[in-house]
């Protein structure tokens, strides 16, 4: 009876190692077919911008201009794709950084009303020439949280750069509220929305819902995926609601403390 119970115990073993084993495969599967699709992408972010540089410094070498307005306007499109490969290649290499934990934080006390106010501002110009109101509502007894400012001022500026960029008309509004053990953000728009089949992705890199009107603005596709980079690192948490055509709301919470470091 020993013998068989051992044997039963073995089997068992040797199941679920072969079990682990095939679980892990699937994995690396996964991982490799993500990696390669990941590659691909970036190749071909990279190529789009490398044949606008290329095509148009042609036309100025062979002289293919009719007068001085239309070079400008060539040497300007080479400019702005110039600063396009600069911006891919800097987020391509936050991001890498973040993925494999290479990312420094610098915790301290912070103020995130401050920070809001800030990465509004830094919206501003852009709002106001677009005629698009931002609306604020900062609750002014936020505690200080511990955690990394500028990170949040790069995830907040994110997310109001996204809701005036992808805003026709109409107006932003940010709150900030606390909670027991977070700050509750939220940045809501009444711009162009997120079709449903394109919210579970929204926070992938290179996914875009219009890559046109993302190279307009001089997106990258890679600005959500760095903010949920972040805001795990920060140990908070992001969602979003949309609906097509009306508006996006992202909602942000940060805790008051992060638990490993405070
Ligand atoms: P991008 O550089 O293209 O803006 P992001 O990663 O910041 O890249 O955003 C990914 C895509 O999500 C955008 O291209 C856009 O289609 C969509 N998106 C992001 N924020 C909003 C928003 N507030 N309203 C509508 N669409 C948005």
């Amino acid at each position: 009876r020993l013998d068989t119970q051992m044997q039963l115990k073995s089997n068992d073993e040797v199941g679920s190692l072969a079990q682990a084993i095939h679980d892990l495969s699937v994995e690396l599967n996964h991982y490799r077919k993500n990696r390669s699709e990941f590659l691909a992408n970036i190749s071909h972010e990279l190529r789009t911008p490398i044949s606008y540089l290329r095509g148009y410094a042609q036309l100025i070498k062979h002289h293919r201009y009719q007068d001085k307005e239309e070079l400008e306007s060539y040497s300007a499109v080479i400019e702005s794709e110039a600063i396009r490969l600069a911006k891919l290649i800097d987020d391509l290499f936050e991001l890498s950084k973040m993925e494999e934990g290479r990312i420094q934080l610098y915790m301290q006390a912070v103020d995130v009303g401050e920070l809001l106010e800030h990465s509004i501002q830094k919206v501003t110009l852009k709002a106001k020439e677009k005629n698009i109101g931002i609306e604020y509502e900062i609750d002014q007894e936020l505690p200080l949280i511990y955690s990394d400012g500028a990170r949040i001022e790069q995830v907040l500026f994110n997310l109001l750069e996204n809701a005036v960029n992808y805003t026709e008309e109409g107006k932003v509004t940010v709150t900030a509220t606390q909670a027991a053990e977070h700050i509750s953000i939220s940045v809501k728009d009444t711009g162009n929305g997120i079709p449903e089949e394109d919210v579970p992705f929204i926070f992938d890199r290179f996914h875009r819902v219009e890559k046109s009107r993302s190279r307009e603005m001089g997106g990258t596709g890679l600005g959500l995926a760095i903010v949920y980079e972040i805001v795990k690192l920060l140990q908070g948490s992001i969602t979003v609601k949309s609906e097509y055509g009306k508006g996006t709301e992202f909602l942000l919470k940060l805790p008051l403390k992060n638990t490993d470091n405070s």
